[in-house]
C-alpha cells in the first residue's frame, strides 16, 4: 500500500492495473519504486540465495536506483512456501523459489521446474523463450496476478548420497529416501519410500539411519552442506531433475505501474540472472566435485542402466497422469513433450554426438 501512497502523493494519480499505459511516461519517469523480494532460500544460500541478491542487485544498478530492491531470506518477511500468496497479494513486489513449491496451487507447475527426464537446462531455455513455454508459464499465473520469469537454473542435478548400494531395480525397494516432487511419486512406484523434510534436517536424518538416501542438488551446493560425511556413495545422474528452473515471480499490478523501460529492465536482469546461475553451477561443480573425490574420497558411481530404463517408464506413467490433471495440464504437456522430441532429434547429432566425439 505504501507504493501505492507515494505514487499519489506524487500527484500521478491512481494507478488500475491494466490502464497503466494512460499515465504518461513523463510523470512516472521520475517515480522511485521501493520492491520487497521473498526468497524460498535461506539469506544468501549458495546458488540458490545469491542469485535472489544478484537478481535484486541487477534491478536497483541497472534502474540507476529507481527500482530499489531489498531482498528477504525465508521467514524473514515470510515463510519459504509462502512465497508465492505473498507476491500474489502484493506483500511483496516479487519472489524467487522454484516452481515445483506451488503444484498445491496447480499441479501444473511442476512443468515449469523440473520433470523426470524431462528437459536440460538449454532446452528448457529454448523451450520457455521460444518454443511457447513461457507464454503458457504466464497464462498459467495470470489468475493469480502473478508474472513468472525464469531465473536460473542448476543444469543436471546428481542423483543424491545413498548408504547402499544401488546395483539392480530391486535395491530401490524399501529405500527411504529425501525425494521431492515428481521424482519422488516416481520413486513410491519403485517400492521406495520417500520423505519429504527441511535441508536443515537432511543430515541429522542420514547419520541416524532414518534416511537411506537423499538427493538434494549437485556437487557445489552438496559439499557445502556435508553430505559427504554421513553418506558412502554418490550417484549419478540426476534423472529426476536433469535441468531444474529457478523463478522469479512478479506482481502483475506492481509490474504494470512501472514505466516500460523499468518493466524491460525487470525483465532483462531475470534473463541475465538466468544465464550467471547456469554458468556458475557449471563451472563450480566440477571444482567441488574435485574435492569431494580427492580429498574426501567420495564414491562417484553411476546408476546401472536398467535401473534408469524402469525409472523411465515410471517416469513416462507419472508425468502423462499430471498431464490428465485439467485443461491446462495437457496443454502444457503437449507443448513440452513435442518440443522434447523435436529438440532431442537435434540433440542426437549436436551435443550427443560432439560429446561423443571428444571422449573418443
Ligand atoms: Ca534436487
Amino acid at each position: 500500500m505504501k507504493r501505492r501512497d507515494f505514487i499519489q502523493k506524487a500527484g500521478v494519480g491512481s494507478l488500475a492495473a491494466g490502464a497503466g499505459l494512460a499515465v504518461p511516461q513523463m510523470a512516472r519517469a521520475g517515480v522511485q519504486f521501493k520492491w520487497k523480494m521473498v526468497t524460498a532460500w535461506p539469506k544468501n544460500f549458495p546458488g540458490l540465495g545469491t542469485n535472489a541478491n544478484l537478481l535484486a542487485k541487477m534491478i536497483t544498478q541497472m534502474s540507476g536506483g529507481r527500482i530499489k530492491v531489498k531482498v528477504y531470506g525465508a521467514k524473514e518477511l515470510v515463510p519459504a512456501f509462502e512465497v508465492f500468496d505473498a507476491v500474489s497479494r502484493g506483500i511483496a513486489e516479487m519472489g524467487h523459489a522454484g516452481a515445483y513449491y506451488w503444484k498445491g496451487k496447480s499441479a501444473s507447475t511442476q512443468f515449469f521446474s523440473a520433470v523426470p527426464f524431462g528437459l536440460t537446462a538449454q532446452e528448457m531455455n529454448a523451450w520457455l523463450y521460444y518454443g511457447g513455454g513461457l507464454e503458457l508459464w504466464r497464462e498459467l499465473y495470470k489468475p493469480f496476478g502473478l508474472i513468472p520469469a525464469p531465473t536460473g537454473n542448476t543444469g543436471v542435478q546428481m542423483a543424491g548420497w545413498f548408504n547402499r548400494k544401488i546395483n539392480s531395480f530391486d535395491d530401490l525397494k524399501g529405500l527411504k529416501m529425501r525425494i521431492p516432487g515428481l521424482g519422488g511419486e516416481v520413486l513410491r512406484r519403485a517400492g521406495g519410500t520417500t520423505v519429504n523434510m527441511p535441508g536443515g534436517e537432511l543430515f541429522t536424518s542420514l547419520q541416524s539411519g532414518a534416511l537411506d538416501a537423499t538427493e538434494w542438488v549437485g556437487p557445489y551446493n552438496d559439499l557445502a552442506f556435508g553430505f559427504h560425511k554421513v553418506a558412502k556413495y554418490y550417484y549419478y545422474p540426476g534423472w529426476h531433475e536433469p535441468g531444474s528452473t529457478m523463478e522469479a515471480l512478479i506482481n502483475e499490478q506492481a509490474f504494470n505501474e512501472l514505466p516500460d523501460d523499468l518493466q524491460q529492465i525487470v525483465l532483462m536482469a531475470c534473463k541475465a540472472a538466468n544465464l550467471d546461475m547456469i554458468s556458475e553451477y557449471t563451472a563450480r561443480n566440477n571444482q567441488a566435485l574435485n574435492t569431494l573425490v580427492n580429498k574426501h574420497k567420495v564414491q562417484v558411481l553411476p546408476l546401472p542402466d536398467d535401473v534408469l530404463r524402469q525409472l523411465k517408464v515410471l517416469s513416462d506413467e507419472v508425468v502423462n497422469e499430471l498431464a490428465n490433471t485439467d485443461a491446462m495440464a495437457k496443454k502444457i504437456f503437449d507443448s513440452v513433450t513435442g518440443f522434447r522430441t523435436q529438440v532431442a532429434q537435434w540433440g542426437t547429432i549436436s551435443e550427443q554426438a560432439f560429446l561423443r566425439a571428444r571422449s573418443l
